[in-house]
């Protein structure tokens, strides 16, 4: 099922989300449609805050579905190591036609849990790392916008409301 993307500023994008504790049916269901929503947005990934559900968890697949079984689901995930620096062009499906050079570390290694619980680790780098960061963010309230200098950040929200006014860009649920 696809689900609703919640846009910027929707309050839910700036809550810290809750650690997932039940690896049940539910769950399973929810990382399958994030999986099918991401894949006809089509984006690189998705974290659960950004379909209303304010849970530690994403679903990545750095080639945006173009080559077959690269699909990762990521459950709580926690950055173990990081190291040395990118710079590249990131776009968000919640702030979905605006894009912009953001700053990340080139590779990261990742501690997670599966669709069962599982322990698992992902060795990041370059894009995926740069993914994992961006859908990370997510899960902390934090989007690509906030980590831009504040005149490129002032930039986008200016046409946003030129957008917002032209009826070229929805905003979902509202801001508290
Ligand atoms: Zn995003």
């Amino acid at each position: 099922m696809i689900l609703e993307i919640k846009t910027f500023p929707d309050e839910i994008l700036r809550r810290k989300a809750k650690p997932v504790e039940v690896f049940d049916e539910k769950l399973h269901k929810l990382l399958d449609d994030m999986a099918e929503t991401m894949y006809e947005a089509p984006g690189y990934g998705i974290a659960a805050p950004q379909v209303g559900e304010s849970l530690r968890m994403v679903v990545i697949d750095d080639t945006a579905g173009k080559v077959k079984g690269r699909l990762i689901e990521v459950i709580n995930p926690e950055i173990l190591e990081k190291s040395g620096e990118i710079m590249e062009e990131e776009g968000c499906l919640s702030i979905p036609g605006e894009y912009a050079y953001v700053k990340r570390f080139a590779k990261v290694k990742v501690r997670c849990q599966d669709r069962h619980g599982n322990e698992k680790i992902i060795d990041g780098e370059n894009k995926l790392a740069r993914i994992l960061q961006h859908e990370m963010d997510h899960l902390e309230g934090t989007l690509f916008i906030d980590k831009l200098p504040s005149i490129k950040r002032e930039t986008i929200k200016k046409h946003l409301k030129k957008r917002i006014q032209a009826g070229d860009y929805v905003v979902t649920g509202g801001k508290k």
